[in-house]
């Protein structure tokens, strides 16, 4: 079996062993007979899974008790929802700082519950970046600030948070456990799975147990932070195997260790940019203090010479290049299971490529 090199941006690579130990497990899951696609929720193959997982992501995100940690169907875009129908109440503002595409979904979900403060707005800036953090025009008393830590389709990332007196929130979708943070600055997190966790359509969201107080009676039980702590998001049946893929994920961040996984990526990433910065050749997108260190966004002379770039890069055996379908060119997305010897392979097929082209 050749496996290619897989740039994708989300659902992305995800770890050999983990698939290797998914597959071996996936017809008679520990001598119990049957898959674990076919047991119980509620039964003792997968209340081990369950709680292995949720204790692991609280170890990796070196978490107190006063945070709870919450498996929820849905994918980040349910959470741009649940975040303002939990935490907006009547008559509050939240500020969002909107710094591209998938922060400004996020504030149009917040904007249909309640009041919204556009804290500051460089979401169509070229080249694209984050706020400072200087320039926030923060609301006194605001129910919450929302962030985006990383601008998956920009490529822009934030370096380090504002520290804000309003419980801050935080969309970490595409660089979640990829460095190490203090939890302890955020009211919330939540990040879509696919890209540093598992498979699609399920979130991990942490949150400060107080803040799910907030919500007003009128919430579906179903969209209350509250049920998913108070059932240990077992209220409704989990993604059970989106679970088990994100809890052997878990499993594979704690061998390697957060700190371990950090500097890889900003190797990763650092090699890329040099390739990028050498020549003019490739001209980056995100202006250098916020690039991203998991979704590196360039271009070339011409939309032709990208095209004939990523038929090449795939012909070469590297997946998943092409920039997001709204803005075009060249992104290379290199979670944290994205190989050091595949982005050997991209910087050998650009210096290559400039090589015959520039
Ligand atoms: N936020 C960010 C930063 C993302 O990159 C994405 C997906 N690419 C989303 C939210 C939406 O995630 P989902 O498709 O899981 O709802």
């Amino acid at each position: 079996m050749a496996r290619v090199y897989n740039f994708n941006a989300g659902p992305a690579v995800l770890p050999l062993e983990v698939l290797e130990e998914a597959r071996d497990q996936l017809v008679d899951y520990q001598k119990s007979g049957m898959s674990l696609l076919e047991s119980s929720h509620r039964g003792k193959e997968y209340d081990a899974v369950h709680a292995e997982a949720i204790a692991n992501y609280r170890k990796l995100l070196n978490c107190s008790d006063d945070y709870a940690i919450c498996l929820i169907a849905g994918g980040a875009s349910l959470q741009f929802a649940m975040v303002p129908l939990n935490l907006l109440g009547a008559g509050q503002t939240a500020d969002y700082i909107n710094s591209g595409a998938w922060a400004a979904k996020a504030v149009k979900e917040a904007q249909i519950v309640g009041q919204v403060n556009m804290a500051a707005n460089t979401a169509k800036e070229i080249p694209t970046r984050v706020p400072a953090i200087g320039s926030l025009k923060l609301t006194p008393g605001a129910a919450y600030v929302h962030l985006t830590s990383n601008e998956t389709i920009s490529g822009a990332q934030w370096k380090s948070f504002p520290k804000t007196e309003s419980p801050l929130v935080a969309d970490m979708s595409s660089d979640i456990l990829s460095r190490p943070f203090d939890i302890n600055q955020f009211g919330l997190i939540y990040a879509g799975a696919q890209k540093n966790l598992g498979p699609s359509g399920i979130a991990l969201v942490v949150i400060r147990k107080d803040l799910a107080g907030r919500v007003a009676d009128n919430v579906p039980a179903i969209l209350k932070y509250k049920t998913f702590i108070e059932e240990n998001s077992l209220y409704n049946t989990p993604p059970c195997f989106s679970i088990y893929i994100m809890m052997l994920v878990s499993r594979w961040m704690l061998k390697i260790g957060l700190e371990n996984i950090h500097r890889r990526n900003m190797d990763k990433a650092a090699k890329i940019y040099a390739v990028i910065d050498g020549g003019g050749f490739y001209k980056g997108t995100a202006v250098r203090e916020c690039r991203s260190d998991m979704n590196i966004t360039f271009r070339l002379s011409s939309e032709a010479l990208e095209e004939q770039f990523l038929k090449e890069a795939s012909k070469a055996g590297l997946k998943g290049l092409k920039g997001h379908r709204s803005v075009g060119g060249i992104r290379a997305s290199v979670y944290n299971a994205f190989p050091p010897e595949g982005v050997d392979a991209l910087i050998a097929f650009m210096r290559d490529f400039e090589g015959k082209n520039g």
